[in-house]
């Protein structure tokens, strides 16, 4: 059965590949129509990293929605690889965005009180799903994947989330309302 969904959530993460397809074409019209050089486009790309972390790849990157298309092609298992590697590889902007993921000023936030443990956003991150003794989004004693280079923040985690346990937020105190967060 389908579980009721937060409708912002649901809406960016539901249509993020078509998101990535037409801001990737607008970063691509703006270099080769528009003359905008390719280092504005690296800079802005990074620096998106200190607010959002690793987003410019898996949201607004021609190259990554070709590699997204090509990774994808290949089952489940396979797409996570495919999508591991890429994400680990990358280019100037997912290493400056990649290593700011884990200084970012949004981040995805855990609540454990609200968690009943099914594992469900483990199973939805390729980080976790691949490599198990070292990321959990849940568990103690591991690693939180959103916090390490290859997250490219798709938040499958957050929407795979039944409790709304999970949230993409700022970790300003007083902005915690702002954000996306799982259903509940
Ligand atoms: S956003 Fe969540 S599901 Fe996606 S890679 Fe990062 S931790 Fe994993
Ligand atoms: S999907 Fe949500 S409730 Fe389930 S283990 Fe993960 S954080 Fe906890």
């Amino acid at each position: 059965m389908k579980r009721k969904t937060n409708t912002l959530t649901t809406f960016l993460v539901d249509k993020r590949r078509w998101i990535q397809g037409i801001t990737g074409l607008a970063v691509y019209a703006a270099m080769s129509f528009l003359g905008i050089s390719l280092w504005w486009i690296l800079g802005a790309g990074a620096l998106s990293g200190i607010i959002f972390g690793k987003v410019f790849c898996r949201w607004a990157c021609p190259i990554g929605f070709i590699m997204e298309v090509v990774t994808g092609m290949g089952g489940a298992n396979n797409k996570f690889q495919g999508m591991y590697q890429y994400h680990k590889l990358g280019c100037p902007i997912a290493w400056v965005s990649g290593f700011l993921n884990k200084y970012s000023a949004f981040k995805i936030k855990f609540d454990e009180s609200a968690c009943k443990k099914c594992g469900l956003c483990d199973n939805a991150c390729y980080l976790s799903t691949l490599e198990p003794a070292q990321f959990s989004l849940f568990k103690k004693n591991k690693e939180r994947p959103g916090d390490a280079y290859a997250c490219s923040k798709c938040l499958a985690c957050v929407t795979a989330c039944p409790t709304g346990s999970l949230a993409y937020k700022p970790g300003f105190p007083g902005l915690d309302s702002i954000g996306i967060k799982g259903p509940k």
